[in-house]
C-alpha cells in the first residue's frame, strides 16, 4: 500500500496543474488565466504555480497527442534515455518531472493539484492515490466541508503495490479533482466556477495547515476500484453496445448482480456478473477508439468507510537561543 511521509514542514512550493488532457476545459481555460494572473494562487505562507501540463494536446484540443500523460510518470519513462521517436507525453513528462520533481527526490515540488473532467456524471470527485496518505485526507475532508449540499466523493485510485503514475505523484503530495459531467472540448460555466472555488479552498486548506492548524481525527467514506468492464465490441473490435439506459447518469449508486449494465445494439441486455453489490463510476464516458485505452471501460468500485487520524502539523520552529 503507498504511503507517502506527512508534510513536518510548511508547504512552500505548490502547482495547480490543468491540461493534462487537452479536451478537459475547466482545468485548461484556469490554468490559462492564472499563468496571464497568477494573484488568485498567492496565499500569505506561499504562492501556487499556475502549469499547462500538455500544451500539444490542449492546442489540438484532444486528450493527448500520441499517449495519455497522466499514465507516463513511472520510473521506466522518466529515466529511460530520451529519444527523438518518444511519444510526445513521454517528452513532456520528463519535462514536468524537472520542473515538478523530480519525483520522489528532497527537491520535488510539495504539493500538485491535478484539474480534470469527465463526461461521467460523477459530481465532485476527489482522486486521492490512497488512504494512508493522511493529508490529501485532511484535504478532502476540508473540501467536503466547504458545500456540505452537494456530493463530493473520495476515490482511492492506486491498486495495492502498484506504482504511482499521474503527474501529481512527481510531488511529495498531490490531489486531482475531477468534476463532471461535462463534454470533451466543451466548457461549462457551473464546473469552472465549482473547480475555480474547489482549488481555493484547497489552497486555503494548505495555509491553515502552515499556519499550524489542528486538524482532529474523523471518519470518511471513501471509494476504491475493484474492477474494469470492457463495452461490448464486435470481433472487429468496434463497439457493440452502450451504457444500459437504467444505469445512465447513475454514477456512484448501488450496482446489485444480475443488473443490467450494458445494451447492445441489437438489443441484448448485459448484466453484471459481480458477486457483491459494487458502485459503477466513469461509466458514462463514451468509448473512444482504442480498445486499450482505460476511457473504453467503466470502472466499478466498493465503498469504505475510513478512519483518518488527526492530521499532521509542521514541527514548531526551533525557539531561539536565549539572549547572551
Ligand atoms: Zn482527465
Amino acid at each position: 500500500m503507498c504511503s507517502r511521509p506527512e508534510p513536518r514542514e510548511p508547504l512552500r512550493r505548490v502547482a495547480v496543474v490543468g491540461g493534462t488532457h487537452g479536451n478537459e476545459m475547466s482545468g485548461v481555460y484556469l490554468a490559462r488565466h492564472w499563468l496571464r494572473a497568477p494573484g488568485e494562487l498567492r496565499r500569505p505562507s506561499f504562492s501556487a504555480v499556475p502549469v499547462l501540463a500538455n500544451p500539444a494536446a490542449t492546442a489540438a484540443c484532444r486528450r493527448y497527442v500520441d499517449c495519455d500523460l497522466n499514465r507516463t510518470f513511472t520510473s521506466a519513462f522518466l529515466t529511460a534515455r530520451a529519444h527523438p521517436d518518444d511519444p510526445y507525453e513521454v517528452t513532456r513528462a520528463r519535462e514536468l518531472n524537472q520542473l515538478l520533481g523530480p519525483k520522489a527526490s528532497g527537491q520535488a515540488f510539495d504539493f500538485v493539484l491535478d484539474l480534470h473532467n469527465t463526461t461521467a456524471s460523477m459530481g465532485t470527485c476527489l482522486i486521492a492515490e490512497s488512504a494512508h496518505n493522511v493529508f490529501a485526507m485532511h484535504l478532502c475532508r476540508h473540501l467536503q466541508l466547504q458545500s456540505p449540499e452537494l456530493p463530493c466523493r473520495v476515490f482511492l485510485y492506486q491498486l495495492p503495490g502498484e506504482e504511482s503514475y499521474s503527474v501529481s505523484s512527481v510531488a511529495k503530495n498531490g490531489l486531482g479533482l475531477e468534476l463532471g459531467p461535462q463534454p470533451q472540448g466543451v466548457l461549462r460555466a457551473d464546473l469552472l466556477i465549482r473547480m475555480r472555488a474547489l482549488v481555493a479552498a484547497a489552497l486555503d486548506f494548505i495555509q491553515l495547515f502552515n499556519q499550524g492548524t489542528a486538524f482532529p481525527a474523523f471518519e470518511m467514506e471513501a471509494y476504491r476500484k475493484v474492477s474494469s468492464v470492457n463495452f461490448p465490441r464486435t470481433e472487429a473490435g468496434e463497439l457493440a453496445g452502450m451504457v444500459h439506459p437504467q444505469l445512465q447518469d447513475r454514477d456512484f449508486e448501488p450496482l446489485r448482480p444480475g443488473a443490467p449494465v450494458f445494451q447492445t445494439f441489437s438489443g441484448k441486455d448485459v448484466l453484471y456478473e459481480g458477486e457483491a453489490t459494487a458502485t459503477p463510476c466513469s461509466s458514462m464516458r463514451p468509448p473512444t477508439t482504442r480498445r486499450a485505452l482505460p476511457s473504453s471501460r467503466r470502472r466499478s468500485s466498493r465503498s469504505l468507510c475510513l478512519p483518518c487520524p488527526a492530521g499532521p502539523r509542521p514541527a514548531p520552529a526551533p525557539a531561539p537561543a536565549p539572549a547572551p
